[in-house]
């Protein structure tokens, strides 16, 4: 099968053809339909700064598909069936991934950095990873699922915590943020602010949304402008990875407030102020991937239509275009926010 494949020590994909593995028990061979481009991807192929643990890596999280083959034991899928794949892997056998709390399973890793993923015609996968996608779904929107969406929805509604009517904060509006931005939205938060360096970001966010947008710059102190221009935060969710924000961000958090850490970063985080912290029982959370309950979720969401993601597909290209819209996803030519391949193309 065609694949765009990453070797040791290169900045580049190489499409090339690769065989195809056999079938196993339990598992079902997916024909790609689409793949989102994720930053993580960048930091992967473009920058080495996350490593593939096997070789030649096929990259690719978020992955839609059509069923075109069931292997021994499989019952939950037929052919043709469409399906999203999860973009969390796991061991599938200890208490947590028995409880659907996979994110928490101490094997975790990530579709296409610890086994193939989806930049190729074909995913050979276990069936514990699929759900069904509906035909009101599109492939591209249904495969931004797997990542794109379900990350900043679990951070908003499981870590967060996040209630109808409460104020919601979204540091970096790239990929991840600014679907929280969509989600707060749908999940009925009362007022929005959306925080990020780049502007088109923030005009994203707005299309989404977003109440209030603040443009970071050095000159600006975040949790100064927050407590002035919001009546206080409820849940604030990062993906900038700046420990800076939160530092400043803890003066306009609302008691009993939480504050959701999802873009990693190596800054230190600081309690500038421990006695605010305690006496208004604010509590700072990670939150990574999601769990079981977060692409099911979503797919009601948009079938209820709360949430519709046509316009976080910025592109459909061919493998072979790989490459390219790595570049154009980093250099943020025209604000996108999800390039997506089709191997078919
Ligand atoms: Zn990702
Ligand atoms: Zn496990």
């Amino acid at each position: 099968m065609k694949a765009a494949i990453l070797l040791p020590g290169e900045r580049s994909l190489k499409i090339d053809d690769v065989p195809i593995t056999e079938v196993k028990p339990k598992q079902v061979k997916i024909k790609v339909k689409a793949c989102g481009i994720c930053g993580s991807d960048i930091h992967l192929i473009l920058h080495g700064k996350m490593k593939a643990t096997y070789t030649p890596c096929i990259p690719g999280h978020e992955t839609s598909g059509v069923v075109t083959e069931l292997g021994e034991g499989v019952t939950k899928f037929q052919v043709g069936d469409r399906v999203v794949v999860s973009a969390g892997t796991s061991c599938g056998i200890c208490d947590k991934c028995l409880a659907g709390k996979e994110n928490l399973c101490e094997q975790i890793g990530v579709l296409g950095f610890n086994q193939r993923g989806g930049f190729a015609e074909y995913l050979i996968i276990e069936e514990r990873y699929l759900h069904k996608l509906p035909e009101s779904i599109p492939f591209e929107q249904g495969a931004i699922l797997a990542d794109a969406v379900s990350t900043p929805y679990h951070a908003l509604k499981y870590q967060g915590e996040l209630k109808k009517g409460e104020n919601v904060v979204v540091i970096g509006c790239g990929g991840l943020g600014i679907h929280a931005v969509a989600i707060a939205k749908a999940l009925g938060a009362a007022h929005i602010t959306a925080v990020d360096i780049d502007q088109g970001s923030l005009e994203n966010a707005e299309a989404y949304g977003a109440d209030l947008s603040i443009l970071l710059d050095k000159n600006i102190q975040l949790g100064k402008v927050l407590k002035e221009k919001t009546k206080g935060v409820d849940v604030l969710a990062d993906f900038s990875g700046h420990m800076s924000n939160i530092e400043s961000s803890l003066r306009a958090m609302n008691r009993g407030g939480r504050i959701v850490l999802v873009g990693i970063g190596r800054s230190k985080l600081e309690f500038p102020m421990p006695f605010f912290l305690i006496e208004r029982q604010i509590r700072i959370t990670g939150s990574y991937g999601s769990d079981s309950r977060a692409i099911p979720e979503l797919i009601q969401l948009y079938e209820d239509k709360q949430i519709n993601l046509s316009k976080s597909i910025s592109g459909v290209h061919k493998l072979e275009e790989a490459n390219e819209y790595l570049h154009a996803l980093e250099d943020k030519k025209g604000n996108p926010i999800r390039f997506i391949l089709n191997p078919e193309l």
